[in-house]
């Protein structure tokens, strides 16, 4: 069989990209995490309604692991349990899985319901998650892969499904720009999006700490309130990385660079700011030790004054 081009988007474990290895310089490498993953379900209350506030993603920060609620359009939210598999498989039965969840997810018992969570754990198996590295994405001007084939990413950032369609529209793009020359476009196409994919699957690999540990602490909130108050002053210079990654078309490699300005002026500000402090308290300091010092002058020629009254020129100068 004879044809134009192979597209491969045919997923993490991807055919095409295998048949490809043998045949092209394909430089690759997949990460396992040490987490799986089991999805649970949280029905519509019985009114028929959200069970939560619908317009949060919700997150049972746990450290070593966590659990997320999404909302469906049904009103249902499907919740997604994230744990370390030397967790999971200590978990053999229903009853084993009902005394971790009183343990650890208590509130959730009655969003997901007892029998439902015994079931689930019955039933279901942990799944793994992988992210892939490679390049390039394409052989010749034959064949390409796209979407998971091409970057598969562990999924904290929820960007997986949305950076493969972005791949259509750069595809697409780079089509145009050579005039459908397969060679040069399927070329330009690896040129342009590696460094992107590349980021994206970083990106994502860092959300899996922020999201289980890092929304824990003080200081990551603080920096979160800090950035969106910052984006509400200068909307169009400071967008937080989430923000920028999610819902703009900046380029995920161009997110983390701005990420990394905002860093820098964000300790240049604080560097400057504690210098600021530091020159007010000497400032400060010596002002009050000033005053101080006159008081102490005063009080000496008093007290010397009193002593001379008393003992008549016995006291010495
Ligand atoms: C728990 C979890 C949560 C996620 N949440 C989000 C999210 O919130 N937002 C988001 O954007 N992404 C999310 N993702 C990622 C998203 O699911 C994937 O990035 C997306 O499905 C990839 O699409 P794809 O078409 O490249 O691959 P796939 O969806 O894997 O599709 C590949 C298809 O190719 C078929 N196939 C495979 N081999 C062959 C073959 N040899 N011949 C013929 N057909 C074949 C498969 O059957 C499958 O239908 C999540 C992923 C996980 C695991």
């Amino acid at each position: 069989m004879c044809v134009d081009l192979i597209i491969g988007n045919d997923g993490a474990f991807s055919s095409v990209r295998q048949q490809m290895m043998k045949d092209t310089l394909l430089n690759y490498e997949q990460t396992y995490i040490p987490h799986g993953y089991m999805e649970l379900y949280i029905p519509p209350n019985s009114s028929g309604q959200f069970n939560m506030d619908v317009n949060y993603l919700h997150i049972w920060p746990r450290n070593e692991f966590m659990m997320i609620a999404l909302p469906n359009q049904d009103k249902s939210f499907t919740a997604t349990l994230f744990m370390p598999f030397d967790i999971f498989n200590g978990i053999s039965t229903g009853e084993e899985a009902m005394v971790f969840f009183r343990e650890k997810f208590q509130d959730s018992i009655p969003l997901i319901g007892e029998e439902a969570i015994k079931e689930t754990f019955r039933k279901n198996k942990a799944l793994p998650m992988v992210s892939i590295k490679c390049s390039p994405y394409h052989f010749g001007g034959k064949t390409v892969i796209m979407g998971d084939a091409a970057h598969a990413m562990v999924p904290f950032y929820g960007q997986g499904m949305n950076a493969g369609f972005e791949d259509c529209i750069v595809f697409n793009d780079k089509l145009n720009e050579f005039n459908n020359d397969f060679d040069a476009a399927l070329k330009a196409y690896t040129e342009y999006r590696k460094p992107d994919a590349q980021a994206i699957n970083d990106l994502a690999m860092y959300n899996y700490i922020e999201m289980r540990k890092s929304v824990n602490s003080k200081m990551f909130l603080l920096r979160k309130k800090l950035d969106n108050f910052l984006y509400k002053l200068f909307p169009n210079s400071w967008i937080p990385l989430y923000t920028m990654v999610s819902f703009s078309r900046t380029r995920y490699h161009e997110c983390i660079k701005r990420r990394e300005w905002q860093d820098q002026m964000l300790t240049k500000s604080l560097n400057v700011g504690c210098v600021v402090l530091a020159m007010s308290f000497v400032v400060f300091g010596r002002h009050m030790l000033m005053k101080q010092g006159s008081f102490l002058m005063n009080l000496t020629e008093d007290l010397t004054g009193n002593f001379k009254s008393m003992f008549g020129g016995w006291v010495q100068q």
